[in-house]
């Protein structure tokens, strides 16, 4: 039988405040262990805690911008569990009422559009984290990140492969920079994804039975841990079992997922209305101010590079698909308007060489000043096109100005006719036979003079103005 599966993500993203969502505390990461706590955020008794005005603002861009309703009331609620690393007993999320519901997000797949909803996306506080390394019989807990403020954004149960999955946590991960309210660092637990997967007979309306990933913190983990539970799932169908609902845990190392917990139902829970917290109040005028000053979306940014720029969709839509991309290419823009030539370098030489060595580009050691420079330098006549591959290579590896590297290497392109006309002459004079044979009618030998004095002067003279020079002298 064939099967497809169904698979809806569950992304957790943080939220880029300063301070954490009930209490003032900072949210740098790295801090040392219990650094960065007070009694709100460690759940003492008789703690107050206080929302976070900013958080709420960015959790609402990220309604608007995928398209969701924003409650004028929200409510938060406990999300009742015991466990070490929350003092409190209870985590504060929204339940059944939540900020933002009922949005959509576009999500290109292989040049095709396909909508993907989004449930909802309600506001959460972190839990702390356990330390099992420092002592070997026992556990630390670290409190630093209890309370630091998340969203929780919910997609329907809408894609059906991998690649799906996989495109749209990275489109999702793109607005979220984009709107300047997530850094999107995966490794760093900034964006986590569950994974939600069932399987069914291809041509079935009706679910399977789901089993759920959990913190799946990077995009090649999320391929593997689908691809595995897919082929788990479809082994136990065909053996003629049952797929339990259950939480499962991706283990990259060992390439397989392990059961964690049969899958806990809401009511498991005993969600109930935040006592210590009234219901969020969103007045329509600060939902018009936040709406207003939204910032620009790979969307948007796109259309104006092409509309502004005059560069062609496809450009348009590599250069945005990446925030860090976008930004390079507007700096680099910013020092030397070429729209097209510097998209070429830095989508095919740049990224070429980035994709390889899996880095982006944050980690380039060329700036967006010198990328500018070296299309300066091509376009002005100083270096020609072959050249400057050489430069970049150089740029590439240690980060040198590109100037420099001219200067170092002696690579001035020759564009001086009195430069080149005393070497072309003197090839003719030396090639008398060819001379003739080119003036009786055999002109592709017209290669062989530009090979010449290409070879006499090292590379560097300039080829439109050398082939028009020697046109001249043997016409
Ligand atoms: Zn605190």
């Amino acid at each position: 039988m064939n099967y497809e599966p169904v698979i809806g993500l569950e992304v957790h993203a943080q939220l880029l405040t300063q301070s954490k969502l009930f209490c003032g505390c900072p949210t740098t990461f790295g801090a040392p262990p219990n650094t960065n706590i007070c009694p709100v955020c460690t759940g003492q008794p008789g703690a107050l805690p206080v929302l976070n005005r900013t958080a709420v603002e960015f959790a609402i861009r990220a309604g608007l911008a995928l398209q969701c309703t924003i409650a004028p009331r929200s409510v938060f609620a406990r999300k009742n569990y015991f466990y070490p690393d929350l003092p409190k007993g209870y985590q504060i999320s929204q339940y059944e009422r939540p900020l933002c519901e009922h949005g959509f997000l576009d999500c290109d797949l292989d040049g095709a559009t396909k909508r993907i909803t989004i449930q909802r996306i309600h506001m959460e506080e972190d839990a702390g984290k356990l330390l099992h390394d420092a002592h070997d019989r026992y556990s630390h807990v670290d409190l630093n990140r209890s309370s630091v403020p998340l969203i929780e954004i919910v997609s329907g149960p809408d894609l059906r492969s991998t690649a799906e999955a996989t495109a749209y946590l990275k489109q999702l991960r793109n607005i979220l920079m984009y709107l300047r309210i997530c850094d999107g660092n995966m490794q760093e637990g900034s964006l986590r994804c569950d994974a939600n997967i069932s399987m069914r007979p291809v041509g079935s309306k009706a679910f399977g039975t789901r089993t759920e990933l959990k913190n799946l913190n990077s995009f090649r983990f999320l391929e593997h841990a689908i691809t595995y539970e897919m082929q788990r799932q479809i082994a136990v169908l065909e053996a003629g079992g049952r797929v339990e609902q259950e939480t499962r845990l991706w283990d990259e190392a060992a390439g397989r997922s392990a059961s964690l917990r049969s899958k806990e139902e809401a009511h498991d829970y005993r969600y109930f209305p935040d006592p210590d917290l009234c219901p969020l109040q969103v007045e329509a005028a600060w939902l018009e101010a936040i709406r207003g000053a939204l910032p620009e979306l790979p969307q948007q940014k796109m259309e104006r590079y092409v509309r502004a720029l005059g560069l062609s969709e496809y450009d348009a839509r590599v250069l945005t698909a990446d925030q860090q991309v976008a930004h390079f290419f507007e700096a680099a823009i910013g020092h030397h308007a070429s729209p097209k030539a510097l998209c070429n370098w830095i989508t095919s030489e740049l990224q070429g060489r980035l994709n390889a060595a899996n880095l982006d580009i944050a980690q380039a050691k060329i700036t967006p000043a010198h990328l500018a420079t070296l299309v300066k330098r091509i376009e002005d006549g100083t270096i020609t096109g072959k050249m400057a591959k050489g430069v970049f290579e150089v740029m590439y590896q240690d980060g040198a100005d590109p100037e420099t590297i001219i200067q170092q290497q002696g690579l001035k392109q020759v564009s001086d006719p009195a430069a080149l006309e005393p070497v072309i002459d003197a090839i003719l004079a030396a090639n008398a036979a060819n001379v003739a044979a080119y003036r009786a009618g055999k002109t592709n030998l017209l290669a062989f003079f530009i090979g010449q004095v290409m070879k006499q002067t090292k590379g560097q003279a300039n080829p439109q103005l050398l082939q028009a020079l020697l046109k001249k002298k043997l016409g």
